[in-house]
């Protein structure tokens, strides 16, 4: 199907982005990969007035290393993010970008889209939770600061006010003795997952658990924060018998809705078994290992 008939602006600034969300009205669209907006306007179920392209604007591209952090621009592609040897230090932003969809996909579909368009099945944020991350949203009253736990309000929807954008996004490096892993269950690659599990930890040096976020993604409106199941760790040592209660926890948080990929019941199974496998690659990275992780498919 075509979509229905929409102006196009190709914005040149930031600033003018924001003037024209405002001069443009209540229909109109910040235009980015496109790799959300567009099928959903081809099957209208999006019918935007008009596009607000961003792609033109300068400085919007970049992957920068200061300090203790990274900062990735709202235009970052995910290939940007898979090829980036900054983010091959966190590795569990580096499972996230590889698994995304296809080629195309991650060819043109960005950070600061991804963000925005809040989609329950999006991979990025439940990764990103697992990290001090922080939103940079701009709009004509200047910049503002948001954490990225108080940024989505509900699915689709997010705290951005209709004339603000995504200007970027900063992620606070890990401590050392750190590791993390994003596992998300698919059935093949061009489709949202079924279930995920984001796990970032930190070890005191040893076998003890100093710090912990588990995150579920799929299984809910936004992402669920499996605080349970961070408990069942923090402070204590990490072992079979931890890591298993921690994994029971993280199925109990669960808010899966039973659809064509599973039932909720099947959904709850999956994650336990997606943060106990999380868990295990945190730990070995954490060592310092390296290890291969990434999206599992069915029947692989
Ligand atoms: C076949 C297919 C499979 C996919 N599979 C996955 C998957 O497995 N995992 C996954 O995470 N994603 C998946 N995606 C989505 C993909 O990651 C998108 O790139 C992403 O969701 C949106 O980014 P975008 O840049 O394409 O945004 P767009 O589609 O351009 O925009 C999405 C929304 O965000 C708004 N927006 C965009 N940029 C900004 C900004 N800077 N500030 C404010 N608002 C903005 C737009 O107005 C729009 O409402 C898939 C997409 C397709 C087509």
């Amino acid at each position: 199907m075509y979509a229905h008939p929409f102006s196009y602006h190709r914005a040149k600034s930031l600033g003018e982005a924001s003037k024209l969300l405002r001069d443009l009205g209540e229909e109109s669209r910040v235009l980015a990969g496109g790799q959300s907006l567009i099928p959903l306007m081809k099957m209208r179920l999006a019918r935007p007035s008009a596009l607000i392209d961003i792609n033109f604007i300068p400085g919007l591209s970049e992957i920068t290393n200061p300090n203790e952090e990274l900062r990735f621009g709202a235009l970052v592609r995910h290939t940007d993010m898979e090829v980036s040897e900054h983010v091959a230090a966190i590795p569990i932003l580096h499972d996230c970008a590889a698994g995304i969809a296809d080629v195309q996909v991650r060819n043109q579909g960005t950070i600061g889209g991804s963000l925005a368009e809040a989609d329950p099945g999006g991979d990025w944020a439940a990764t990103l939770l697992t990290l001090e991350t922080s939103v940079v949203c701009a709009g004509p009253q200047g910049e503002r600061f948001v954490k990225l736990e108080e940024f989505f309000k509900d699915a689709y929807t997010t705290v951005l006010e209709r004339e603000e954008l995504v200007r970027e996004v900063i992620v606070k490096k890990p401590s050392k003795n750190a590791g993390g892993a994003y596992l998300a269950f698919k059935r093949s690659a061009p489709v949202y997952a079924t279930a995920s599990a984001a796990v970032q930890l930190t070890l005191d040096g040893k076998d003890t658990c100093k710090d912990i976020r588990v995150v579920l993604g799929c299984v809910g409106l936004t992402p669920i924060r499996a605080k349970e199941a961070e408990a069942e760790l923090r402070g204590n040592r990490v072992d079979e018998k931890t890591i298993q209660r921690a994994a029971e926890a993280a199925r109990e948080a669960a808010e899966p809705q039973s659809d064509m990929r599973g039932s909720a019941d099947y959904k709850r199974t999956l994650v336990a078994a997606l943060v106990k496998r999380a868990l295990g690659i945190a730990v070995r990275r954490s060592r310092g290992e390296r290890v291969e992780a990434g999206h599992e498919y069915v029947g692989r």
